[in-house]
């Protein structure tokens, strides 16, 4: 089964870690150069930690920091809320760098923005603005399986979210 993500940010790679499932995986930014940071700390969530933590192996402590408290300045130097809370915040270039770590690179294609898709009997093909295409052929060995798979599939992932993981198959 092949995979093309288009979309080379955090949702992007954390979903080419399908790769360890067996699944051959490209992902496809449209950005020339690798991405930067465009803000501030962000709010790092279990689910985003898991695969860093328990699959790459990297201590938690070392790509985010821990908060205990919870507070609400005001102009007073009070505190409108003040209450224990416990979190963990990362920067957005460190969960980036990371998760780029663990995606071979020959599989994360710079330069490539999605233009359109198309499919026929034959396979599916997804074309890019720089002309270059990615064509994966329908897989017939697996019309015959008894699970009715329709053979290989294409994952989309676009950064519109009612497109997100639409299965062109
Ligand atoms: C460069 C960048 C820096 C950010 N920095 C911060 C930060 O410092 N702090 C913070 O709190 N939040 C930040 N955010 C916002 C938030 O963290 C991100 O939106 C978060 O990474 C969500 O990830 P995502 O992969 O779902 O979507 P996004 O991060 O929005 O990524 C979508 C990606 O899809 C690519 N793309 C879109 N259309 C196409 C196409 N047709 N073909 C190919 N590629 C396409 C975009 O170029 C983009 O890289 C940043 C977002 C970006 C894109």
């Amino acid at each position: 089964m092949q995979a093309a993500i288009i979309g080379g940010s955090l949702g992007g790679l954390t979903a080419a870690l399908l790769r360890d499932l067996g699944i051959s995986v490209d992902v496809y930014e449209r950005s020339p150069l690798e991405l930067v940071q465009r803000g501030a700390g962000i709010g790092f969530l279990p689910g985003s930690q898991r695969y860093l933590v328990e699959g790459a192996g990297i201590s938690l402590d070392a790509i985010s920091v821990a908060t205990s408290r919870l507070r609400y300045p005001t102009h007073d130097a009070g505190f409108a809320y003040d209450g224990p809370h416990q979190y963990r915040f990362s920067s957005w270039a460190t969960v980036y760098r990371e998760l780029l770590t663990c995606v071979p690179l020959d599989t994360y294609h710079l330069g490539h923005e999605m233009a359109g898709r198309g499919e026929n009997s034959t396979g599916i093909t997804v074309r890019f603005t720089n002309g270059a295409a990615k064509r994966a052929a329908r897989d017939t060995t697996r019309n015959s399986t008894k699970t009715g798979h329709r053979g290989i599939r294409v994952a989309i992932r676009i950064a519109r979210p009612e497109l997100i993981n639409a299965k062109l198959m």
